[in-house]
């Protein structure tokens, strides 16, 4: 399986990073390699000082599909998740500088945290609610209405460029609140109410 996700989809997380406004979605991968183990811990790696939290909204892919219309993506997906998507925000920050592309910043060993599951059809998809915790407190409150390009939207531009296969993750970009973790952070993700993963830092 792979592992495609969307950049600068919420306003409010563009305007957080001082990032200008895509005109089209940011699309970047994370190998299979990158998924962080069903409960294990995520061990801070040794090259980055500033590993960010970014939740976001998953899309489990169920269809072989390229060039999918807008109107018939709906069709390529069942589920929905919850995950983090893991970033080192130093790292990422000098390649920025240079133009570099991001892998070493977005897709190493543990940077893909992929929680539970729901049925869309148990989801309004139109306005998800979903919100990290850390060590309890509240970082990140979500709701996909916010999202610049919609699920359908994303299935619909990504599949232009990359066959989406059955068992495809897709990460639909983050909102606001993104920060710095520590070792000894307990992460909790919720989406509709429902808990979804619990990460220990370490
Ligand atoms: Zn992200």
């Amino acid at each position: 399986m792979k592992i495609i996700c969307i950049g600068r989809n919420y306003t409010k997380h563009i305007e957080e990073l001082a990032n200008e406004k895509p005109e089209n979605p940011v699309i970047f991968m994370k190998p299979d390699s990158a998924v962080l183990l069903k409960k294990n811990p995520f061990i801070i790696p040794p090259f980055s000082q500033d590993i960010h939290y970014e939740v976001e909204i998953l899309v489990k892919i169920n269809r072989l599909g390229k060039f999918i219309d807008e109107k018939f993506a709906h069709k390529y997906y069942e589920e929905i998740g919850l995950g983090i998507d893991f970033t080192a925000r130093d790292v990422q920050n000098k390649m920025k500088e240079k133009g570099l592309p991001w892998e070493k910043a977005k897709a190493f060993d543990g940077s893909a945290v992929i929680g539970r599951f729901f049925n869309k059809e148990d989801l309004n998809l139109n306005s998800i609610k979903f919100q990290l915790y850390k060590n309890e407190k509240l970082v990140q409150d979500g709701d996909s209405s916010h999202m610049l390009w919609k699920i359908d939207e994303i299935i619909a531009y990504v599949s232009q460029f990359f066959t989406l296969k059955i068992g495809d993750v897709i990460f639909t970009g983050t909102p606001a609140g993104v920060g710095r973790i520590e070792p000894n952070d307990q992460l909790k993700g919720i989406l509709d109410g429902k808990e979804m993963f619990q990460i220990k830092v370490k």
